[in-house]
């Protein structure tokens, strides 16, 4: 009747994002601090992904990376100082359907949060972990971290520093159950935007080393590298991080490396002198802790109640 069309639908218009829509609270980083550009990266890789920004989650620790869930428009978690993975890892079980971008620093992951470090990794649910490493603690003004270099001086090493630094990314290559692992540097925001763009399209935790500048409190220790790009071997590969011609102009020290090979991946890591960007390792097969615990997840309320009490009747005595 009144000649309606019976199939009409309303006419909705495709969402469609961009920049500003991922832009949070004006960053209060310090003027040049890497981790204005590593947050670029991200809000870039969102856009160009066309992710909803409220299926996108910031979770951070403590120490400057811990600001960056307030400038993200997203979901965020500013959490406790080194807990970033653990709050990470429970909001992957819960909603596996959501984007994890995870910021903690060397002090927040490599200290304190360290045994969370390895058991994320080894769960292996699907996230993308930026390690934002200056090297500091700098939001405490300048203590000596796990990769403080020997000889930097710090308020708790006035004289310098003297024990060896960690090796991060030969570190999580000892770890079980890796599946992506590579290594960037913020002073080359093209390296660094293909570099977490593979890490995102990746299923499984991708742990990214960032060497971050922190103008304030670590201003020199990267001018080796940043000096002489041929300290640095750029890794490539088909399977790796791709290049673009301005990268691979840049770095002329290519090294062709395989991301399967586990032993040489090492063998690159270890060479604290020419560091190695790019992909060090990636195992697709690696096995997804959310694959257990996402089971049930779709249950109606009344099977799941069904479910918990056949569960808890096996130890009524
Ligand atoms: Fe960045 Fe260093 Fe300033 Fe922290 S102290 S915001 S790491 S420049
Ligand atoms: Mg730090």
């Amino acid at each position: 009747m009144f000649g309606l069309k019976t199939d009409w639908h309303p006419d909705v218009p495709q969402r469609s994002f961009t920049l500003e829509s991922y832009e949070g609270g004006v960053a209060r980083w310090c003027p040049s601090c890497g981790d204005h550009g590593i947050l670029s990266a991200v809000q870039r890789i969102c856009r160009d992904e066309q992710i909803p920004p409220e299926q996108v989650v910031a979770v951070s620790g403590i120490g400057c990376s811990g600001r960056f869930p307030h400038y993200m428009h997203a979901y965020g978690f500013h959490s406790l100082h080194g807990r970033a993975l653990p709050v990470a890892c429970g909001i992957k079980v819960r909603r596996p359907d959501l984007q994890i971008w995870v910021a903690t620093g060397d002090g927040d992951c490599c200290s304190i949060g360290a045994g969370h470090w390895l058991h994320a990794v080894r769960y292996n649910m699907d996230m993308t972990v930026m390690l934002l490493d200056n090297s500091v603690y700098g939001l405490t003004k300048k203590q000596t971290s796990p990769t403080t270099p020997v000889g930097l001086a710090t308020n708790t090493h006035p004289e310098g520093a003297w024990l060896p630094p960690l090796n991060v990314v030969e570190t999580v290559l000892g770890f079980t159950n890796i599946s992506f692992v590579a290594k960037t540097v913020d002073w080359n925001p093209a390296h660094m935007y293909q570099t977490l763009h593979a890490a995102y399209c990746h299923r499984g935790l991708s742990f990214v080393q960032i060497l971050q500048r922190c103008p304030t409190y670590t201003p020199h220790i990267f001018d080796e590298w940043r000096g002489n790009p041929d300290s640095i071997r750029l890794l490539v590969h088909e399977d790796g991080v791709p290049a673009d011609p301005p990268v691979a102009k840049m770095y002329r020290n290519h090294v062709e490396h395989d991301p399967s090979d586990l032993d040489r991946a090492r063998q690159l890591a270890a060479d604290a002198e020419r560091i190695p960007i790019g992909l060090l390792y990636r195992n697709p097969d690696a096995p997804r802790y959310e694959d257990f615990t996402a089971r049930g997840l779709g249950m109606p309320t009344d099977e799941k109640l069904a479910a918990l009490d056949r569960e808890l009747d096996r130890f009524a005595i």
